[in-house]
């Protein structure tokens, strides 16, 4: 399958991972718009947000989870940040492998236009 994300997960193409487990592995986004921007995304290939099983709504909170700890850790949980699934053309999404972009460190601009 010829996705940039799983080749990421397959260390086909190098990643600065950040955070990994069975389920789930987080990067930094190459293009960062925050000053942290990391990505977490499933170890299951699904394309987008519209093809989210029902068996898959553990996993799909496990990574609104995962981005909780990491900012935690990173320290911005308190003052505060953003979580984003962008699906298909008007979303914005440029990766068909669900990612929950996680962005956070400075007050961020909404809405999104
Ligand atoms: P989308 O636009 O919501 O699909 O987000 C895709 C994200 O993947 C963008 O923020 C890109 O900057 C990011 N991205 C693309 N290629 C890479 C990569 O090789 N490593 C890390 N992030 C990437």
């Amino acid at each position: 399958m010829d996705c940039l994300f799983c080749k990421i997960l397959n260390k086909e193409i190098p990643a600065d991972v950040i955070y990994e487990d069975d389920q789930v592995i987080a990067f930094n986004d190459i293009n960062p718009q925050a000053p942290t921007h990391v990505l977490v995304i499933p170890r299951k290939h699904i394309a987008t947000t519209n093809e989210i099983a029902d068996e898959d709504t553990a996993l799909v909170g496990h990574m609104v989870q995962v981005a909780g700890k990491i900012a935690k850790e990173q320290g911005f949980d308190e003052s505060g940040y953003r979580t984003v699934f962008n699906c298909n053309d008007h979303g914005g999404q440029t990766v068909h492998h669900i990612h929950l972009h996680l962005l956070g460190g400075k007050p961020l601009g909404w809405p999104p236009y």
